[in-house]
């Protein structure tokens, strides 16, 4: 079944409230088998709002509005939504009771125009409300464009956050599910984390998957890294994990050591454990991240056990003196060199005697420094038992996207050295 998602209000149209039940609602129909292909917004003007919803009739099964069911003449969903389809709205005696019990128990008189509350299709559902004034409703449309006697829905519901998550949780979802043969959907979902390939490059290598429509795989860009979702729905628990747990394989086959890790993981968490795990000590000296790489580090419980050493050696002073750094080097290749962060690593090394050691040096910006390197040039120097590596790297953006972009590819050079 299809949806589709029609709010109503002229604040939500000028950006005066934010529209969160239109993004709550999106993210729970997945969760009912239901597909969700558009969203529109429409202020409180009758001659658009039908427009809308004629519209939405001929391309979705299902139809939400949201919004619009107050007393006052700018409440005017659903009796656009009876005229659109020639339905005619009865007073409901019930629903009339609770809003006079409400009016009396509040002590005061119902004004008139509340009585439009309780009116609801003739050929629905009503929808309670019992935290608001307002009723949502269902209308039943009968659908002469499909070959089996098969209805479409829309479905009215109240905005206040409030009124409207609890009407779909108590009232909505088990009208969903009873349209649906009350058949049970799940859904299974797997994050795999990514890091040090673009989010185009990904699409490009996994374009053939990204092709499935069950399970389905989409890239998301993460602050720094990038992470793919594995969705998959089936009517039998087992066979959503299975879809899910094929299309993980057939995609750590391709991106191999690019994956890092899974749902909540983070690539400081991951190296914490991976050097516990091994019995693995590491020392940091750190220049242009001034001390981030050690934060993230840090950060995670259990770090103390790993990290021998952290310096941040932003001058050149510290650099010489306590990573003995020649003063002839900083001269002739200057702090941001190839050199300088080979010798800034072997100095750590024989300071600590650390396991790993890892030196970071680069120009982060705004401006360069007083050669003619670029900013965003970035030299991390890695060293493990005998090898020492010094990898050359030109970043992208501003002085803050430079530093980050520094960091996560220092974590990630260890987590590549220690698997
Ligand atoms: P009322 O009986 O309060 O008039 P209503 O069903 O007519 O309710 P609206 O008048 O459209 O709904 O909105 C009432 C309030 O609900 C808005 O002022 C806003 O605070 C909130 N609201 C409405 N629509 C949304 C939405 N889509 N997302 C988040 N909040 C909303
Ligand atoms: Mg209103």
């Amino acid at each position: 079944m299809t949806a589709e998602i029609i709010s109503v209000g002229t604040e939500l149209l000028m950006g005066q409230i934010v529209d969160t039940n239109a993004a709550w609602l999106s993210k729970n129909l997945p969760l009912e088998g239901i597909s969700l292909y558009h969203r529109e917004t429409v202020g409180d003007n009758k001659e658009r709002l039908s427009r809308i919803i004629e519209m939405a009739l001929k391309r979705s099964d299902i139809i939400f509005t949201i919004g619009g069911l107050g007393p006052t003449s700018d409440d005017i969903t659903k009796e656009t939504v009876a005229d659109v389809l020639n339905e005619e709205l009865v007073l409901d005696d019930d629903s009339h009771k609770i809003l006079t019990d409400f009016f009396k128990s509040i002590n005061r008189p119902m004004p008139e125009n509340n009585i439009k509350q309780v009116k609801f299709p003739k050929n629905g559902h009503i929808l309670k409300n019992p935290v608001g004034t307002a009723p949502g409703c269902v209308f039943i449309v009968e659908d002469n464009t499909k070959t089996e006697a098969n209805n479409k829905y829309v479905i009215v519901m109240p905005g206040p956050p409030r009124e409207f998550k609890k009407m779909y949780k108590d009232e909505v979802m088990p009208f969903l599910k009873s349209i649906n043969g009350n058949k049970e959907t799940y859904i299974k979902s797997k994050i795999i984390k990514t890091f040090g390939i673009g989010e185009s490059t990904l699409e490009e290598t996994l374009k053939d998957l990204m092709k499935s429509t069950n399970p389905t795989v989409a890239p998301y860009i993460g602050n720094g890294d990038v992470m793919l979702r594995v969705t998959a729905s089936s009517d039998k628990e087992t066979i959503a994990c299975d879809l899910v747990s094929e299309m993980e394989n057939k995609i750590s086959n391709i991106l191999g050591d690019a994956i890092y890790g899974y749902e909540d993981d983070t690539l400081p968490k991951i190296i914490v454990d991976l050097l516990m795990k091994k019995n693995l000590t590491l020392s940091i000296a750190e220049s242009c991240t001034g001390g981030m790489i050690s934060k993230e580090i840090t950060d995670i419980p259990g770090a103390s056990q790993i990290l021998l050493f952290d310096a941040v050696t932003y001058s050149n002073q510290a650099k010489e003196k306590i990573l003995k750094v020649k003063k002839d080097t900083l001269i002739n290749h200057g702090a941001v060199s190839k050199e300088c962060a080979k010798e800034m690593v072997l100095g750590l090394k024989d300071l600590t005697n650390s396991d790993i050691a890892i030196s970071v040096t680069g120009i982060a910006g705004p401006a360069s420094d007083d050669s003619s390197k670029p900013v965003g040039l970035v030299y991390i120097g890695v060293s493990y038992k005998n090898n020492t590596n010094i990898h050359e790297l030109n970043f992208p953006g501003d002085r803050q996207n430079v530093r980050l972009r520094t960091t996560l590819t220092a974590l990630d050079l260890i987590r590549k050295l220690i698997i």
